[in-house]
């Protein structure tokens, strides 16, 4: 048995759903599907999940949601319509309106666009629909019971034909949804995949594979044949979005095979991400992926190193905070730490002053356009030239590196440039290895 996700983009117009009901007409072993909430279907286009948030925010700020959803409703409508469906999507809407005024709970708005997506699909194929809540469970603590997930999850094994999953959320004990992470509809899709022990996970979406480099920023970039989960692992932490790096922990243990597939080219190969790559025949490196806009708090005090338990004490006010880190390169005198979220003004002034409070620093900065990017293969950290090369790229392109850390994993080297360097290093970084 397979699963299959279809991503946003594969939903956003009747066009692409037909192109889903085709791939999945042409194997009978793709039995159970996930859906995302239909993405954009041109460049300045809304996606679905963000038109909900909107919604919560006018909800928030009116008592009741307005334009956001009027728009969700509209898109459902054209769908339901395009496809010639007979659904009532302006009474589920009028549900998720009074679902989100009793709960008052962003995660169930944002859920919705998922739900929608998979009853329109549940239609087009004739395949159960089955509610993500009942079987993709949160504990009370909002951590996800995988146990528990586990046993509902295996019963569609025996399931007599096709069923359809909406991807994204689950559901607490006590009935309130809860979501995962923004492109958690990948997560939901491992989860199936680990829970039936499929043969394989198929991720469909955009694009045919994943590519050396985000194809946003270089042009036609490599093509992967294989990745390991690790390395998928590192590219997708830091930045490269085609599948949620959450995906792996689900399928770890029994080392479930994934296949991304475009389904706008079904007949391209993909990309295989595998448990094992041994035995095919690997570039050292295979891929370069970044985040921007990264916040690194840096503090100097003079004989900072000898100061017994300052790094401690810094820590444990981010800790306090409830902020965790990404990275803390330290010099003699000087401390940074670089965090991956956006901080609030009144967050950044409280870590000042609990900073200041615990080690009284001689100087503290907080800036917040420093891009991260990690350049990513098996083994070659440890392999000499790899440092030089990245140095003598972004040099020759006249990029100044603010941070370099090679030390922690084997798998990625990751340096630190101003955000107006991003795509100019990312490009440079390329050449240097892929051409
Ligand atoms: P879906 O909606 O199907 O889940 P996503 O938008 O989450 O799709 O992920 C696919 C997108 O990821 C592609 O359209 C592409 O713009 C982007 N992307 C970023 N990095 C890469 C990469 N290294 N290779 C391929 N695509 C990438
Ligand atoms: N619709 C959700 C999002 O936009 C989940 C997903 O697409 O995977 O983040
Ligand atoms: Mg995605």
């Amino acid at each position: 048995m397979k699963v299959c996700k279809f991503g946003g983009t594969s939903m956003a117009t009747a066009e692409s759903i037909l192109k889903i009901k085709n791939i999945l007409n042409s194997d009978k072993t793709r039995k159970l599907v996930v859906v995302s909430a239909p993405g954009k279907r041109f460049k300045t286009d809304n996606k679905i999940t963000d038109l909900l948030y909107a919604a919560y925010k006018e909800k928030l700020t009116y008592g009741v949601p307005g334009a956001a959803l009027e728009e969700v409703c509209d898109r459902f409508e054209i769908l339901a319509r395009d496809l010639n469906l007979d659904i009532d999507i302006r009474s589920y809407i009028e549900e998720i309106e009074t679902g989100l005024i009793e709960s008052n709970n962003s995660d169930y708005i944002a859920s919705r666009g998922e739900y929608l997506s998979a009853r329109i699909m549940s239609k087009v194929l004739n395949f159960t629909f089955i509610d993500a809540g009942d079987i993709i469970k949160f504990r009370y603590d909002g951590s996800f019971d995988s146990e528990l997930t586990r046993d509902l999850v295996s019963e569609l094994k025996d399931i007599k034909g096709g069923a359809i999953i909406p991807g994204f959320y689950g559901r607490m004990p006590d009935k309130t949804i809860k979501t995962f992470s923004r492109g958690g509809s990948d997560v939901t899709g491992a989860i199936i995949a680990a829970g039936v022990n499929a043969t394989l996970y198929e991720n469909w979406t955009d694009v045919n594979g994943f590519m050396a480099c985000d194809p946003n920023i270089v042009t036609n970039p490599k093509w992967i044949e294989v990745l390991s989960y690790q390395e998928l692992r590192e590219l997708s932490y830091m930045g490269a979005n085609v599948l949620h790096p959450d995906s792996i922990f689900p399928i770890y243990d029994i080392g479930i095979p994934i296949i991304i597939k475009n389904t706008f080219n079904p007949t391209a190969l993909g990309t295989q991400i595998l448990k094992n790559v041994d035995g095919f025949d690997r570039p050292v490196i295979t891929g370069i992926a970044g985040k921007k806009s990264n916040t690194v708090i840096t503090l100097t005090k003079s004989m900072m190193n000898s100061e017994l338990g300052f790094g401690r004490k810094v820590l444990s006010v981010l800790e306090r905070n409830g902020v965790s880190f990404e990275h803390i390169p330290t010099g003699i005198d000087a401390m940074s730490i670089v965090v991956s979220n956006q901080l609030s003004e009144s967050l950044k002034q409280k870590i000042h002053d609990d900073i200041k409070g615990a080690v009284n620093p001689d100087t503290f900065d907080i800036s917040t356009t420093l891009s991260l990017i990690a350049i990513v293969g098996h083994g070659m950290a440890n392999r000499k030239g790899t440092a030089a090369k990245i140095c003598t790229a972004l040099y020759n392109a006249d990029i100044n590196i603010r941070m370099i850390d090679q030390g922690s994993s084997e798998m990625n080297v990751i340096v630190g440039v101003e955000d107006a360097d991003y795509s100019k290093s990312i490009n440079a970084l390329y050449d240097a290895f892929f051409k």
